[in-house]
């Protein structure tokens, strides 16, 4: 039997490691989707287990409200919950997972800056962000170990691995994205909620709110989401075309109207 050459191997295990962001960036993506997905159900349930969830009431009707006209663009049914947490926080994780923190509402005080949110959150689940982060540290054939580690957080890797999918706050551990990452979820996400029919230029004092509300307990988005004045120039760049998409959305009849 003929050996296939090591090169060759190797050449073929970094091209099927390779992928491509929305906005056209090349990646380096080791893990199978499904195996990310494993990952982010498991994170899901930890963060379930220790946290209360507000179900039934007006506010989880509004985040609903405000997710669903998002995750209807994107596809698939997604599972959106909210969390009796005073920090402003809220996450998207790989099994179509969100989660808003009650204390998100504070800052972010209309449905167009939720929508911000939780736009921001869903395209760095679309862009891979957290596969790329995990790709970064560990190997492709510790794969299935990952998800068993993750069912114990507490531990070591858990908590690693809780903090590399941009969940690990509650264990103490706050891994920023990447300045590339952000900008990425920036656009793309500002992209989802005005295609949502959602006023995108919300978005900037969305922003500025996030950093009045800092001071000496900054929210703890702002941990996890680096905040530079660069990002709102950076939205403010982006927001006509943001703005051309709102306006066909309207046209389609998508004008959300969640009351908080
Ligand atoms: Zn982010």
């Amino acid at each position: 039997m003929l050996k296939t050459p090591v090169f060759l191997l190797i050449t073929f295990a970094i091209l099927s490691a390779c992928g491509t962001s929305p906005t056209g960036r090349s990646q380096f993506l080791l893990m199978p989707e499904s195996q990310m997905t494993q990952m982010g159900l498991q994170a899901f349930e930890n963060i379930k287990k220790e946290t209360p969830a507000d179900t039934g009431t007006s506010r989880s009707r509004y985040v609903n409200c405000v997710a669903q006209a998002i995750t209807r663009e994107v596809g698939g049914r997604w599972e959106i919950v909210v969390f009796k947490d005073d920090s402003a926080n809220a996450f998207a994780l790989p099994g179509r997972k969100i989660g808003v923190n009650s204390g998100l509402l504070k800052v972010a005080v209309n449905q167009d800056q939720l929508a911000t949110v939780i736009g921001h959150e869903i395209a760095h689940v679309l862009a891979h962000h957290s596969n790329e982060r995990v790709s970064q540290q560990f190997a492709v054939e510790q794969g299935l170990g990952l998800v068993n580690a993750l069912s114990n957080p507490q531990t070591g890797t858990g908590r690693t691995l809780m903090g590399l999918l941009g969940v690990g706050a509650q264990y103490g551990i706050l891994m920023p994205y990447s300045r590339v990452q952000e900008a990425e979820a920036d656009r793309v996400g500002l992209q989802l909620m005005a295609r949502a029919g959602f006023d995108p230029a919300e978005s900037v004092k969305l922003w500025r709110n996030m950093s009045a509300a800092g001071g000496a307990q900054p929210p703890e988005f702002l941990s996890t989401h680096p905040s530079h004045s660069t990002r709102i120039s950076g939205l403010t760049a982006i927001l006509p075309s943001a703005q051309q998409l709102q306006r066909t959305a309207q046209q389609q009849g998508k004008r959300p109207a969640c009351k908080p």
